[in-house]
């Protein structure tokens, strides 16, 4: 029998973040049972990086010599950037069995649009970060065949807001490696990155955005540093492995000077020049190189970071980590510091409760939820004189009880957060799933559809829409579904409303938009059922040529 045919579509794997490692992981796992035909979209990767592997590889990135139309047309619409403008010729000449995604709702939904779903199965694990989900987002998940989540908060959510619309399977929760991610020596680690060995060091490693509450840390730290037994707080700092400044992020030099603790918090500085690292006092966003002798260090950002090994350090210096967050899908450094055997401390909610509980962690009390503008959804605040009592609590355990809260987190983590669970996971449903309908059918005879450019007069705009959905789109299924009710609710308002966005529609702009998707639905119909070919891309030809598995 042939083997499925399995594309993932994700950061490609070779990027240092969250998703790409969790490409990795996965891709080198699926490959290795030799069970399956593998492809990766690898979004921000040119397909000529994709040599020399043992999986087939379609970059979502322009080549270099690629067109500026081609460039412009990338990065036109966020959406192109995820793999919208390729997914459907990607899919058209790989055609796959079963499509895997695990990205953010937002990042993968064009894939619920895609007219050739029909054609393949789709397991997706969105993050879900809070609760109650968009309502389009669930839109978006009940198109898919199966869902799997990041957390148990992520079932937990689902299963209440639309349980009976989605097939839920379970957890692929990322993993750590406990190879890599491990503790070390503390006292000698930090006698090598020059800080006393005796210190005690509560730190954290987040972005510098608006969800992490940098300020309400600080001023936790400084509320600490003021009750704090003697025998504690002269030797507690505070370490921030964060980016500044940030676009849309917090202002920490003023945080810190509002709160009076500048000589008690210390950042990691990387050098623009000799790239050589390392932890200082915090001294806002420029700093000197003691090796360049130059004023050329400034505080780690995506785009120059630390290599792991490095990061594994920064983690190992700490005696306790803090993720201060109003949610999170996940929250990767908070099981990187467990691995290495530092509990964390976190706000109780969202895929942090479930971290916590897992590693055994300190829960922090939400003192107050709320509702955020830009989601809708319940966010929570902390509770920072908790935080306080936890800091208190734990820098005054005896050695031996922090060796043993140490030593029980890192096992727990070991435990839970495991590479090949997670692999096996999507294993097993992909080895067990039942195909539906045309589900790998892609020989599947044409499904051709006329479209009307007849439009009977005097519709209202229930009518109007209802038209579009049967006799334009030929998708009557959808005539009733969330992206119709929004379109008439803002016919009705005689203006498109979504957040940010403010701008008059009226039925002519409406239906040529429309017109345009049902004529590309039936050119990629033809192109499916060969009655036309694919434009010859050079993306899908270096894909065939590189090809190696
Ligand atoms: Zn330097």
């Amino acid at each position: 029998m042939n083997k499925k045919k399995v594309l993932l579509v994700a950061e490609n794997h070779n990027l240092a973040s969250g998703f790409g490692t969790y490409a990795k992981n996965l891709l080198e796992r699926l490959h290795a049972s030799g069970k399956y035909e593998l492809a990766e979209f690898a979004i921000y990767m040119k397909t000529s990086d994709g040599k020399d592997l043992p999986w087939k590889v379609y970059g979502n990135a322009p080549e270099d010599d690629d067109s500026d139309e081609q460039k412009q047309m990338y990065n036109s619409n966020p959406n192109n950037q995820f793999g919208a403008w390729r997914f459907d010729k990607v899919v058209l000449d790989f055609k796959p069995d079963i499509v895997l995604t695990y990205r953010d709702p937002w990042m993968d939904m064009f894939i619920s649009k895609s007219p050739l779903l029909p054609y393949f199965h789709w397991v997706w694990m969105p993050t879900v970060d809070s609760d109650p989900q968009k309502q389009s987002w669930i839109e978006g998940f009940a198109k898919t065949d199966a869902i799997l989540c990041y957390s148990e908060f992520g079932i937990k959510t689902l299963e209440k807001d639309a349980g009976h619309l989605l097939n839920i399977k379970g957890c692929a929760s990322p993993g750590i490696d406990p190879k890599i991610y491990k503790p070390y020596d503390k006292k000698q680690i930090r006698q090598e990155l020059g800080l006393d060995p005796d210190v005690n060091i509560v730190g954290t490693v987040m972005r510098n955005q608006k969800r992490k509450l940098f300020p309400e840390l600080i001023k936790s730290f400084s509320t600490f540093l003021k009750q704090a037994p003697e025998k504690i707080k002269h030797n507690t700092y505070l370490l921030l492995h964060t980016s500044y400044p940030e676009k849309m992020g917090w202002n920490l030099g003023y945080h810190i000077s509002e709160e009076d603790v500048g000589g008690k918090v210390l950042s990691t500085y990387i050098c623009k020049n000799c790239k050589k690292w390392r932890i200082d006092f915090f001294r806002d966003s420029l700093n000197y190189c003691p090796d360049c002798k130059a004023i050329s260090c400034v505080m780690p950002s995506v785009g120059l970071g630390l290599e792991v090994p490095d990061l594994v350090k920064i983690y190992n210096v700490m005696d306790l980590y803090v993720q201060y967050a109003i949610c999170e899908g996940f929250g990767m450094p908070q099981v990187e510091a467990t691995a290495c055997g530092v509990p964390i401390a976190a706000s109780n909610y969202s895929a942090m409760e479930d971290v916590l509980r897992w590693t055994h962690g300190y829960p922090i009390n939400v003192q107050k939820m709320y509702r955020e503008l830009e989601t809708n959804a319940e966010r929570v605040f902390p509770d920072n004189n908790h935080l306080v009592q936890i800091m208190n609590y734990h820098l005054m355990l005896s050695p031996e009880e922090k060796e043993a809260k140490s030593k029980q987190v890192r096992q727990a983590t070991v435990e839970r957060y495991d590479w090949d669970d997670c692999a096996k996971v999507w294993m097993d449903y992909i080895d067990s799933y039942k195909p539906k309908g045309v589900q790998g059918h892609w020989d599947h005879p044409p499904q051709l559809f006329h479209i009307s450019d007849q439009m009977p007069e005097n519709l209202n705009n229930e009518q109007f829409v209802e038209f579009i959905y049967n006799a334009v789109l030929n998708e009557p299924q959808n005539a009733f579904g969330y992206e119709a009710t929004k379109l008439v609710r803002d016919l009705n308002i005689g203006a498109q409303v979504e957040h940010g966005i403010i701008e008059p529609i009226n039925r002519e702009s409406i239906i040529n938009r429309y017109k345009q998707q049902a004529n590309n639905k039936l050119m990629l119909e033809q192109i499916r059922s060969g009655m036309a070919t694919l434009q010859n891309d050079t993306f899908i030809e270096m894909a065939n040529q590189n090809d190696r598995s």
